[in-house]
């Protein structure tokens, strides 16, 4: 069903549903996410919380008594008023701080894209930071377009096999069921552009996806008049080798700045996320060269307008390619910039001979660079200090913005609820006063816990339905219905280890003195039990390996069923997990956590961090709201280093973070407890939100471009 049919189904009386679906606003807007639900429950949870499928599928039958059901239109009418305001209004910070200033949007481009469950355009933490800027752009009311790729076959879906390996599936993105329409001319014709890659035309079309205020241009190479194999460039998200990520690259850099030149947007900053998208700014440089710049100038004049952010603090964790690779795809390009070969790579190189290095481009042709925590800043001058000549370390221009979540989307509503209803509807936008851990204080201790509870029941209870479903689909055995977390229990202190399997993030580094562990987890007085959740790349063997490893030590009986792995973890799946368990662990090797988000997502939600001293937890650890793992010193030896964290880990949970769970008073309330809880949402609720980051973006990057251009 397209969206045409869609709106024809629904009775005039509810045809604004139809709006309602189209925009994920309703997503992040608690009474927009419950009319929803209200049309029907069941179907809203089958459809895995997709308006656009609910709307499709829910009976005739049930739409006609809605749409004589007073109290249904009631809250209708409420939120599609609310929605109509929050699209126009003018009440918002960007307007009200910066009037007349930013009279072009932002351009933001990312390889992937986390908005919602019902579009897989994301791996990872990256993806759900773009997705979270995309939120919170719109929120403070900056004009603000997305660009990035519509897979759709997105990323794998995971299983793990009864042996414990992972198993990769790709699914079939509906397109009709998604939250997308297709961009088109304005005659109504489908949107096409052609662009040379290599010795050959590629034809790209392109989807829109409606984010509050803004934009998400997603491209999308399938159409009939590529070649078969390319018409598959677009299909996954980092699956294939060197030569299609560089090709995915160019169409994203280079056929997204044409298209949102062919839709006549003129972007006032261009943002690169990560070093995947900085092709963009070759296209810009050949704009300029193009309108007669000499080289020189068309350089400083890009540089004005670009913001390049870093993710990565490991060198071999940065995209480069090989120059003969570069010279297969780029040799028609580097005319076009009326530049020789050598000085073309030379923008990709910090010395002559290396391959050309996307990070490398994107700090050369932007004038505003940032890393993203201030370690990891720290770590990023030092990396990149040898492309600035003479400068110090301490000069090199590259900043820090420390990431944040998109609080809306993330706390969950039995918490919103009570701050609204103990700190008043404001208390989304008190949450930078320094009064508000005491605003805070007035949520009670057994509201907060009550709260709490309640997520913990949801997620156990979406674990153990999970292993019933198994159990009646198919043949499977007792191990690994346990190993999926059957045996999981709402009253044990429950941990999660829930990330990307990845070397550096040591998920198995808590088995590491697998005796000990087992002593404290087979403790009947203070029972534990550990959640691991996670997808390791395709290809990334090692990482594959972990996952075995951990999985085996779930079906071990000497655990007695307190270790699970749960599969296919997801923006879905996160809800449940960062509110859920008891407590948030966090074990990189020190110094390769560029920031982690979802020990943010975590602590909002009065869950607690367990965390290396690393990312984002070197600035938000504060002693009071978690706890931090081993110290600053970094071991020489990688071994040595993970004995130190292991055992300093164990201590932890021996020695305070089991006491003070069960430490009870008569009402059986962990008041101790409880202070740490409340300490971790007053410590991230504002510091760690997408606000406070968002707010940075624009005062230190967006906002002097924009002033420049204009003149004020
Ligand atoms: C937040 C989030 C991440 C990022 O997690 P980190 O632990 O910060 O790396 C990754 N995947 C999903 C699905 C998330 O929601």
């Amino acid at each position: 069903m397209d969206k045409v049919q869609l709106a024809s189904r629904l009775p005039g009386r509810l045809s604004r549903l139809a709006d309602l679906s189209a925009n994920l606003w309703w997503s992040w807007t608690i009474p927009a996410r419950e009319l929803f639900e209200s049309i029907d429950g069941r179907l809203w949870r089958s459809s895995g919380h997709n308006p656009v499928r609910l709307l499709s599928e829910v009976e005739p039958r049930r739409l006609e008594s809605l749409a004589a059901d007073e109290e249904f239109l009631g809250k209708l009418d409420s939120v599609i008023e609310l929605f109509d305001r929050r699209m126009s209004d003018e009440k918002n910070w960007v307007t009200k701080t910066y009037p007349g200033v930013f009279n072009h949007p932002v351009a933001y481009f990312s390889m992937e894209f986390a908005v919602h469950n019902s579009l897989p355009m994301y791996a990872g933490g990256l993806g759900v930071l773009a997705g979270d800027i995309c939120k919170e752009a719109s929120d403070l009311g900056l004009p603000f377009v997305g660009v990035g790729f519509m897979y759709p076959e997105g990323y794998f879906h995971q299983r793990i096999s009864e042996d414990g390996w992972q198993i990769e599936h790709y699914r079939q993105l509906d397109f009709d069921l998604a939250p997308i329409s297709r961009v088109t001319q304005p005659d109504g014709s489908r949107f096409l552009l052609s662009l040379l890659l290599g010795n050959k035309n590629i034809y790209l079309t392109a989807w829109e996806v409606k984010v509050g205020r803004g934009v998400l241009y997603l491209l999308d190479t399938n159409v009939p008049e590529n070649e078969p194999g390319d018409r598959e460039l677009s299909a996954r998200l980092y699956s294939a080798g060197r030569e299609i990520r560089l090709q995915q690259e160019y169409l994203l850099g280079i056929g997204g700045v044409r298209l949102l030149r062919a839709l006549g947007i003129n972007p006032v900053a261009w943002h690169c996320n990560e070093g995947h998208t900085s092709f963009l700014l070759l296209e810009l440089l050949r704009e300029r060269l193009t309108a007669g710049d000499s080289l020189e100038s068309a350089i400083e004049k890009v540089r004005d307008q670009a913001v390049f952010t870093t993710h990565t603090p490991v060198p071999a964790g940065h995209d480069t390619f090989d120059p003969a690779l570069m010279d297969r795809y780029f040799c028609c390009y580097w005319d076009s910039l009326k530049i020789e070969r050598d000085e073309f790579l030379s923008l990709g190189q910090a010395s002559p001979d290396e391959y050309f290095n996307m990070t490398v481009l994107g700090l050369k042709l932007s004038r505003r660079a940032n890393a993203v925590s201030r370690l990891h800043g720290e770590v990023s001058r030092k990396m990149w200090r040898r492309l600035y000549g003479s400068t110090p370390e301490s000069a090199v221009p590259i900043g820090h913005i420390t990431n944040g979540i998109h609080v809306p989307t993330w706390e969950t509503p039995p918490l919103t609820k009570a701050f609204e209803k103990y700190i008043g509807n404001d208390w989304y936008d008190r949450r930078h006063e320094i009064g508000f851990r005491d605003l805070l204080n007035k949520v009670p201790d057994e509201v907060l816990w009550q709260a709490h509870q309640f997520r913990k029941q949801r997620l156990i209870h979406l674990i153990t339905e999970r292993s019933r479903q198994e159990w009646s689909n198919a043949e499977v055995s007792s191990r690994r219905l346990v190993a999926l977390g059957a045996l999981m229990d709402p009253d044990v202190l429950t941990i999660g280890f829930v990330r990307r399997f990845v070397e550096y993030k040591r998920p198995s580094l808590l088995f590491r003195d697998v005796e000990r562990l087992k002593k404290i987890v087979r403790n009947w007085q203070r029972p534990v039990q550990f959640i691991f959740a996670g997808k390791s790349h395709p290809a990334d063997f090692m990482a594959k390996e972990l996952i075995h490893r951990v999985y085996s030590q779930a079906t071990d009986r000497e655990f007695e069923g307190r270790v699970c792995f749960i599969e296919d973890y997801d923006l879905h799946l996160a809800r449940y997990l960062v509110s859920g368990v008891d407590v948030w662990l966090n074990n990189p090797r020190r110094l390769l956590e560029a920031s982690g988000t979802s020990g943010m997502k975590a602590g909002i939600n009065g869950v607690p961090n367990a965390s290396i001293l690393d990312g984002w937890w070197q600035e938000g650890f504060n002693g009071k709201n978690g706890w931090a793992i081993g110290s600053e010193e970094k071991p020489e030896n990688p071994l040595d280093e993970d004995s130190r964290d292991a055992s300093d880990l164990y201590q932890l949970l021996e020695e305070q973070i089991l006491p003070m769970y069960y430490d009870r008073d008569v009402t059986d309330s962990p008041r101790r407890w409880l202070k740490v809880m409340r300490e971790a949402i007053a410590s991230t609720v504002w510091e760690f939100s997408a606000s406070r980051m968002m707010i940075e973006y624009v005062e230190q990057m967006y906002l002097p471009i924009a002033r420049s251009l204009i003149g004020k």
